[in-house]
C-alpha cells in the first residue's frame, strides 16, 4: 500500500485530536473556543450597520439605538479580545504539542530495531518525520492552525450562506462559481510548486551543504590543502543563481494568477453590487438590507476561498502525517519485555550460527553465505579476511543488531529471536569502527552512567587495562575531564588511537561475558598495540571474545582463527594449523611477512618501529 495514502484526512485529524486530548487537552478546548469566535466576529460586524440603519430609519428611538449599538460593540470587543487571548494560548500550546510529537520521533529512532536504521525507506521516513515536527513552523504546528481555520471558515460560510439564501440562490451560485475559478487558478500555481519542489530543495540542500562545510573543523584541513575554496564558491554561486531563477519563475506565475484572480473578484463584486443597487432602487430590499448584503457578499466569497484553501493545506499536511505515522508504525520485529529473559549476565555461554545467510536488501546479494560456527564459552576467536568479506556483518549478527536472512543464531541453545533483545544486548561489550561518544566526562563515557552512579575504581581499572589511564590522569581534571573541546571550554580532544583505547575501556567496564572488537587496534601506535596484545589474554580471561583484525600477527593469542572470504568461512584453526595448511591464510600471512622482511632489509625507520611492536616475521595489514 502507498504509505502516503495510509490514512485519510479524517483519520489523521482524529489521531491528532486523540493525541492532543492525551497530552495537552487544554489545546483542544482553546481550539473549540476560538472557532465560533472567529465566525461570530464577521457576522456581528455585518449585522451592526444594518441594525443601526433600521433603528434610525424605522424606530427613531435614540436610547434604544444607543443600547443596541452598545451591545453590539461590547460583544465585538469581547470577541476580538477573546480571539487574541485564546490565539496566544493556542500559539504556545501547539509548540508543546509539537515537542510531544518530536519526542515520539526521537524515541522511535533511539529504540527501533537496529536493522531498521540500516533500511533506506525507514531512514527516509525518519528524516521526513523529524522535519515535520521540528521547528516553530513545522507541519505539526500548522495542523492546529489549519484545523481551526477550516472549521471557522466552514461555520462562517454556512452562516453567510444562511443570510444570502434570503436574497437569491442565483447570486449564491454566481459567487460560488467565480470564487472556484480563482481557487483553481491558485491551485495551478500550487501544483507547479509541488512538482518543482525537488529542484528547489536540491538548490537549498547544496547551499546548506556548503554553509555547513565552511565551519566544519574536520573539513578545514582538506579544504585548505586541496584548494577546495574555489570549487565550493562555484557550487555556491551555481546553486544560488538556480534558486533565484526558481523564485523568478514562481513569482511570474503567482503574479499572473493574482492578476487574473483580482479581475475575477472585480467582476464578481461589480455585478453583485449592481444587482443589489438595482434591487434597492426598485424597492425589493431596504437600504439597511443593502448594507447587510453588501458586507455579506464580500465575506461569503472570502469564507469560501479560504475554505477551499484550507482543504489544500489539510491535504498537504495529511501527506506529512502519513509519513510520520508510517514511521512510528514501522514494524519492530525484535521482542523486548515479551521475550525470554537472559538469566545469567556474568558467565558466557555457547553462541552458535546455524546455516546463517544474510543480505542487506531483499534484492541484494548474500553478504554471508551459509555460515556454521559454534563459539564455546570463554573462547578467543579472531576473524580475518579482506575488506568487504563480511566480518563486521558477522559481528552484528552475533550481538543481535540484525538477524539472519535465513538460518539461526542461538545463544545457550535458544534462538536469539525469542530472547528479550535488551537483555541480550547486555551480554556484549563491543567496539565498532563507527562509534559514538557523547560530550560528557571521561568517567561518564567509560561507565555509561551519570554522576553518583559511577564506580570510579572500575573506571580506573578499565582505563588501565585499555592503556589510557596515565594519559587521562595527565589532564588537569583527571577522570572528570570533559570530552570534547568543541563542546566544553575546558574539554579535551583525543587522537584516533586514544579514542580507540577509550572505547575499549568502555567495553571492559561493562564486565559483559562476551567482548566483540572490530579492528580495535587500527588507530593504535605499534607500542600501544603490542601492549594490548600482551595483556589481551589476561584482560579477556573468562570472557568469550571475537576479534576482527587485519593484522594477522595479532591473531596469535586467539585460540581459533576464522578466515572469511566472499561471505564464507574458508579456513578455520589455530595460527600454526593454518600456516601448516599452506592455504589462503598462509598466503595472506606471507604477503604481510614479506613486507616486513623487506622493510627490515632496507632498514626503513618506520618499519623498525613496527618491528618493535611485533614479531619480525609478522605482518602489517591486509
Ligand atoms: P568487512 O567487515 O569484512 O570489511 P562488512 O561486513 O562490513 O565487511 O561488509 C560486507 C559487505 O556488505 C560489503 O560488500 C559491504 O559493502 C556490504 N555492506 C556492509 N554494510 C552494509 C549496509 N548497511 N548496507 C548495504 N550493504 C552493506
Amino acid at each position: 500500500m502507498d504509505y502516503l495514502k495510509k490514512y485519510n484526512i479524517r483519520q489523521n485529524l482524529s489521531y491528532c485530536i486523540k493525541a492532543t486530548k492525551k497530552a495537552y487537552p487544554k489545546l483542544l478546548l482553546f481550539c473549540l473556543i476560538i472557532i465560533p469566535v472567529n465566525c461570530l466576529l464577521p457576522v456581528i460586524s455585518a449585522y451592526l450597520p444594518k441594525v443601526v440603519i433600521e433603528e434610525i430609519t424605522e424606530n427613531n428611538d435614540l436610547s434604544r439605538l444607543l443600547i443596541i449599538t452598545a451591545v453590539f460593540t461590547v460583544t465585538l470587543a469581547v470577541c476580538s479580545g477573546l480571539q487574541k487571548y485564546v490565539g496566544q494560548l493556542i500559539y504556545w500550546n501547539k509548540f508543546k504539542m509539537n515537542a510531544f510529537f518530536l519526542r515520539m520521533v526521537v524515541k522511535k529512532g533511539l529504540t527501533t530495531d537496529y536493522k531498521n536504521q540500516e533500511n533506506e525507506h525507514f531512514r527516509k521516513l525518519q528524516n521526513e518525520s523529524f522535519s515535520s515536527c521540528n521547528g516553530n513552523f513545522s507541519y505539526y504546528a500548522q495542523i492546529y492552525d489549519a484545523g481551526v481555520q477550516f472549521f471557522s471558515n466552514l461555520l462562517g460560510f454556512l452562516a453567510f450562506l444562511g443570510i444570502l439564501v434570503t436574497l437569491s440562490p442565483w447570486i449564491i451560485l454566481f459567487i460560488i462559481g467565480t470564487t472556484l475559478i480563482g481557487y483553481f487558478l491558485n491551485k495551478k500555481v500550487n501544483k507547479w510548486v509541488s512538482e518543482n519542489t525537488n529542484e528547489k530543495s536540491g538548490y537549498e540542500q547544496n547551499l546548506q551543504y556548503v554553509i555547513s562545510v565552511s565551519d566544519d573543523v574536520r573539513a578545514a584541513k582538506d579544504i585548505r590543502l586541496y584548494n577546495m575554496t574555489i570549487w565550493f564558491n562555484h557550487i555556491y554561486e551555481k546553486n544560488l543563481s538556480g534558486l533565484l531563477g526558481w523564485y523568478r519563475k514562481y513569482t511570474a506565475k503567482l503574479f499572473g494568477v493574482s492578476a487574473a484572480d483580482g479581475m475575477i473578484t472585480l467582476v464578481r463584486e461589480g455585478i453583485t453590487y449592481l444587482i443589489l443597487l438595482k434591487m434597492t432602487l426598485s424597492g425589493s430590499i431596504s437600504v439597511a438590507e443593502f448594507v447587510l448584503y453588501f458586507n455579506v457578499i464580500a465575506g461569503f466569497s472570502t469564507w469560501l476561498g479560504s475554505l477551499m484553501g484550507q482543504i489544500s493545506v489539510l491535504e498537504r499536511l495529511n501527506l506529512s502525517m502519513n509519513r510520520f505515522r508510517s514511521y512510528l508504525e514501522f514494524p519492530e520485529k525484535y521482542l523486548r519485555e515479551d521475550g525470554k529473559k537472559v538469566n545469567n549476565h556474568k558467565e558466557p555461554k555457547r553462541i552458535e550460527l546455524k546455516n546463517v545467510s544474510f543480505r542487506y536488501s531483499e534484492d541484494g546479494e548474500d553478504v554471508l553465505k551459509n555460515i556454521n560456527l559454534s563459539i564455546e564459552p570463554g573462547e578467543h576467536i579472531a576473524v580475518v579476511g579482506l575488506n568487504g568479506a563480511g566480518k563486521t556483518t558477522l559481528i552484528k549478527l552475533l550481538c543481535g543488531l540484525t538477524e539472519p536472512t535465513s538460518g539461526k543464531v542461538l545463544y545457550d541453545g535458544t534462538d536469539v529471536l525469542e530472547l528479550n533483545r535488551d537483555h541480550y544486548y547486555k551480554l556484549f561489550g563491543a567496539v565498532f569502527q563507527d562509534y559514538s561518544i557523547l560530550p560528557v566526562s571521561i568517567e561518564e563515557i567509560v561507565s555509561e552512567e551519570t554522576e553518583g552512579n559511577i564506580d570510579t575504581e572500575k573506571v580506573t581499572e578499565s582505563l588501565k587495562q585499555a592503556g589510557l589511564y596515565d594519559r587521562v590522569m595527565s589532564f588537569k581534571n583527571g577522570l572528570k575531564t570533559m570530552y570534547d573541546r568543541s563542546f566544553w571550554d575546558e574539554g579535551v580532544n583525543l587522537s584516533g588511537g586514544e579514542v580507540q583505547k577509550l572505547l575499549l575501556a568502555r567495553a571492559l567496564y561493562r564486565k559483559s561475558p562476551v567482548v566483540l572488537l572490530d579492528e580495535p587496534t587500527a588507530a593504535l601506535d605499534p607500542v600501544s598495540e603490542n601492549k594490548l596484545y600482551e595483556t589481551y589474554n589476561e584482560v579477556m580471561s573468562g570472557k568469550t571474545t571475537v576479534f576482527i583484525s587485519h593484522r594477522l600477527a595479532s591473531t596469535r593469542f586467539c585460540s581459533r582463527i576464522i578466515l572469511i572470504e566472499d561471505g564464507k568461512i574458508i579456513e578455520e584453526g589455530t595460527h600454526e594449523d593454518l600456516l601448516a595448511r599452506k592455504g589462503s591464510y598462509y598466503e595472506l600471512f606471507e604477503t604481510q611477512a614479506k613486507y616486513y622482511r623487506e622493510g627490515k632489509k632496507t632498514g626503513d625507520g618506520d618499519n623498525e618501529d613496527q618491528e618493535a611492536s611485533s614479531d619480525e616475521k609478522e605482518g602489517g595489514s591486509i
